[in-house]
């Protein structure tokens, strides 16, 4: 099991200068290749193989004292990251679909590169200030990080990368370390949770857990998200009103890809945190696929009688709000995935559709029976529940029917 360990990295200010001429170094090779098989393919017809092009990686450098300060192995790995981007392009176009040609990467979006550890980069060297661990990068020097947590013990190091996120003077720069690791089983608990994926709330369980949700089984979003939201939409108003090409509109730009970092960061951790308490708490866990949820889920219009209709939570629910609720709900599935896997739980996607209009109690299925967003009131049996509970109830009986099959 593959698991990456992010630790942030502190440069200089001088040693942040020399990482962004890095990135634009790579930036610039990757658009060169690039260049070179656009235009063997539209004059010539030819395929530039990843091989040739790598061959070339030693003339270039003996005629580019900028770009040979730079380690040899990661301009190998930049050219590789290309050559996947046209095997995907390649492999879409024989499935029938219409795959956009890979394109150049402006240098503000050219945000990593790859290395292989101990070529060229070194983690674990002693770093400038005591206690801290150092990343020693060529053509950088030593790196400063904070290290939160340890490596496994005995952990095979192989690719590293070198990450930027945000731009200018916010910049916060990245080490990713992905390590081979075994699973590490739980204890087992005796229970089996539905989850059910919201919008006012994270998500809903089929039962409460002490400590972990609310009486209601509700998972809360975090509360700094809302007003990271709020001061998006702020700075964004901001930048609508700066001018092309100004220097305000440089630095408001700036602003919204910190403020986009820092939303990305929040609903990560909350991610982690919810994550790893339900899996130290069931054993098998039942969620919607979300390949399917976002078909499903729009909520339904409620007439107001008079031809109109009353707000039904659309409004709201759209826009930026929606939007960076909807990404929350793929970083909190992908790491319960993961989290799952490294503790030996049972985590199951299953379909979605009925589960909300479904009766938990006496299985009838009838969309009249979802009186409201938040109240279920069975029409065959009376039976009344909060919505999100009835929902996720069916979603785990829906896992558990599967897995018995
Ligand atoms: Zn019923």
């Amino acid at each position: 099991m593959r698991k990456a360990y992010v630790f942030r990295l502190y440069p200089t200010d001088p040693q942040q200068v020399r990482l962004a001429a890095m990135l634009a170094a790579h930036c610039e090779l990757y658009n060169a290749a690039l260049e070179e098989r656009r235009e063997a393919y539209r004059k010539c017809g030819i395929t530039v193989k990843v091989a040739a092009q790598m061959a070339q990686l030693t003339g270039m450098r003996a005629a580019r004292p900028d770009q040979a300060v730079w380690s040899f192995t990661s301009q190998q790995q930049t050219l590789r990251r290309l050559d996947k981007a046209f095997a995907a392009f390649f492999r879409r176009l024989k499935a029938g679909e219409k795959p956009g040609y890979p394109r150049f990467r402006s240098v503000r979006r050219f945000d990593s590169v790859d290395f292989r550890h101990g070529d060229g980069i070194t983690f674990g060297t002693k770093g400038r200030s005591k206690g801290h661990a150092g990343l020693r990068v060529q053509g950088i020097g030593v790196v400063k990080i904070r290290q939160h947590r340890p490596l496994p013990e005995n952990a095979k190091l192989g690719q590293i990368t070198i990450k930027r996120e945000g731009a200018g003077p916010r910049a916060r720069w990245y080490v990713v370390i992905p390590v081979e690791a075994g699973a590490v089983p739980l204890p087992e608990t005796g229970r089996e949770i539905g989850i059910d994926l919201g919008v006012v709330h994270l998500a809903t369980l089929s039962e409460p857990i002490p400590a972990v949700t609310d009486e209601h089984g509700h998972l809360a979003n975090p509360r700094h998200l809302a007003a990271s939201a709020d001061r998006l939409a702020t700075a964004q108003q901001a930048y609508a009103r700066t001018r092309r090409g100004s220097n305000r509109r440089r630095k408001a730009a700036q602003r919204i890809g910190a403020l986009h970092a820092k939303v990305a960061r929040q609903r990560r951790d909350h991610a982690h945190k919810t994550a790893r308490a339900l899996v130290t708490n069931a054993d098998l866990l039942v969620m919607e696929d979300l390949r399917t949820v976002n078909m499903i889920r729009r909520p339904a219009p409620r007439p107001d009688g008079n031809g109109g209709h009353l707000p039904n939570g659309a409004a709201a629910k759209a826009g930026l709000n929606r939007s960076i609720l909807d990404a929350g709900w793929g970083v909190f599935t992908s790491v319960l995935e993961s989290k799952a896997e490294e503790a030996g739980r049972v985590l199951l996607l299953v379909n979605p559709t009925n589960t909300s209009r479904t009766c938990a109690q006496c299985g009838h299925c009838d969309a009249v029976n979802r009186t409201s967003q938040a109240v279920f009131a069975c029409v065959a049996c009376n039976h009344t529940t909060n919505a999100d509970v009835n929902a996720a109830i069916n979603i785990l009986r829906a896992g558990t029917v599967r897995r018995s099959a």
